[in-house]
């Protein structure tokens, strides 16, 4: 790695602000680094080379003119290919988007240009963001630049093996069950899931409505906090946009930095005790909640009794709400369409088109979620599940009256090898036992470094009320103040 690609997003922007580096000579840097490392690492799908120089040369050209720029102004990014990119290919991962150069910008999109950010490129994920590993891809997985023959994690491991093997310095994700925290906790890495709302869904390629958030992804947690206020805020082509501001995320950040938590109260959630999670995560986990009462965070133990149905619940509303979502790819009016010679029905050009176009995976949430909603199942499935769903949220709001957030270990185990899940389902869905719950409470949740067990990477999550982003960065950074940033040893 060259010295501006090891540096963080915070670091790149000061220099491109005083002049000590162009734009160009940044984005031309991570390029290089994308270049030398991503045949092992596979992190994206697309990188937009062209247009990425022509962004930076446009920066570079308004700062001579003594134009105020964005606080990311010249820094790279690489975006989750769930958002569409206007002219540039956007698959999520998906063969039935193959070839597909959306007409428009996401408005997360946007709000990186306004902010002054490049864009180097799309990034790897599991077909439609459904998965846990990359492995759903339909262009082959990612891999963890800790070790290539394990997984980054996913839906979002593009994402996070990107930030992990120093070819960006930040990348957008989304997070339906935990797609950005899980890949940021086995890659060492942090990543943060607004709460909902927070962020605009307006172009992200819908899987659960319900439940689906774009959010930042960074190697520091300022850097995620940074990256977090450019691109939240109300956006009124979102009807579930949230009409406030995003909370001070970047001054909690800089507050956390200070390593002080006192008169901060943080819940261990009984039910998150170590049933089903690696001994060696638990125990690094123990040793960061240690470091957080000697930074001065008082640590109580407090039992949320329906998280254990989170994960039963959220493979019905989830699985449901795509099976509803993913009926557009018909091919008529995206991508792909198969056996359309003139001869056969629309209705069989569409059956062949999807039988074509999804893979596995995508296929069983489809008819999980159509089984789901079928007149004769609905209430004793998806109406339950929502029953369930309210219950959990009545969890959230109950420990909110007696702590300022809640923590635990982000995901039950460290990066596995790949293949090890990938011929059990329940297997791969396990990953999210932790992340899935403040999903279906629509709260935001942070995944930052603690340590390692096995040598890999072990993340602490930090959960909050709804609209108390900031919470989260403050114990994240202060976190981050005591045990460090993690790097891979090989890169
Ligand atoms: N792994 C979970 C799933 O497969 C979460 C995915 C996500 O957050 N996009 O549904």
């Amino acid at each position: 790695m060259t010295d501006v690609t090891a540096m963080t997003a915070t670091q790149i922007a000061g220099l491109v602000a005083t002049g000590a580096a162009s734009a160009v000579e940044v984005t031309q840097a991570h390029l290089d680094r994308i270049a030398a490392v991503d045949g092992r690492v596979n992190a994206f799908l697309h990188v937009d080379t062209e247009g990425a120089l022509a962004v930076a040369r446009d920066i570079d050209a308004r700062r001579a003119a003594g134009e105020e720029l964005g606080p990311l102004a010249g820094v790279p990014v690489a975006v989750k290919d769930v958002l569409t990119t206007k002219g540039v290919p956007t698959t999520v991962g998906s063969k039935i988007l193959e070839g597909w150069r959306p007409p428009y910008d996401s408005t997360i999109v946007e709000r990186l240009r306004a902010a002054g950010t490049v864009m180097l490129g799309k990034t790897n994920m599991d077909e439609f963001a459904m998965g846990s590993s990359t492995e759903y891809s339909a262009y082959g997985p990612s891999r963890n630049p800790w070790d290539t023959d394990r997984i980054p994690g996913g839906s979002g491991g593009g994402s996070a093996a990107a930030l992990a093997a120093f070819e960006a310095p930040l990348a957008i994700g989304s997070d339906t069950g935990g797609s950005i925290r899980q890949p940021g906790a086995v890659t060492g890495t942090v990543g943060a899931k607004p709460t909902y709302g927070g962020t605009s869904r307006y172009g992200l390629v819908a899987f659960s409505s319900s439940l689906d958030t774009p959010g930042p992804c960074a190697r520091t947690v300022l850097d995620a906090a940074l990256l977090h206020a450019a691109i939240g805020g109300h956006d009124p082509r979102d009807s579930t946009s949230i009409p406030a501001p995003v909370p001070d995320v970047v001054a909690a950040a800089k507050i956390g930095a200070t390593g002080d938590l006192s008169g901060v109260r943080l819940g261990i959630v009984t039910e998150f005790g170590g049933e089903g999670a690696e001994p060696g995560v638990m125990a690094t986990f123990r040793e960061a909640v240690d470091t957080l009462t000697k930074l001065g965070a008082e640590i109580v133990e407090i039992s949320c009794p329906h998280f254990r149905y989170a994960l039963p619940a959220y493979y019905l509303i989830a699985p449901s709400e795509c099976s509803s979502n993913l009926a557009r790819f018909d091919g008529v009016r995206f991508g792909l369409r198969t056996g359309d010679d003139g001869n056969r029905s629309l209705e069989e050009v569409m059956s062949l088109t999807r039988e074509a176009g999804f893979g596995p995976e995508v296929k069983r949430r489809i008819m999980l979620g159509t089984y789901a909603l079928s007149s004769g199942y609905y209430d004793a499935y998806y109406g339950q599940a929502q029953k369930v769903r309210t219950l959990i949220t009545r969890d959230f709001t109950a420990a909110f009256e007696r702590v300022d957030a809640l923590i635990s270990p982000t995901t039950p185990f460290v990066a596995f090898p790949l293949g090890a899940r990938t011929s059990d389902p329940y297997q791969m869905y396990l990953a999210d036992l932790f992340t899935i719950p403040s999903n279906l409470y629509g709260g935001p949740g942070i995944s930052v470094p603690c340590g390692l067990s096995e040598g890999l990477p072990v993340g602490l999550q930090v959960m909050a009320p709804t609209m108390a982003d900031d919470r989260m960065y403050r114990v994240a950074a202060a976190l981050e103040s005591a045990v460090g940033t993690l790097t891979p040893p090989t890169m």
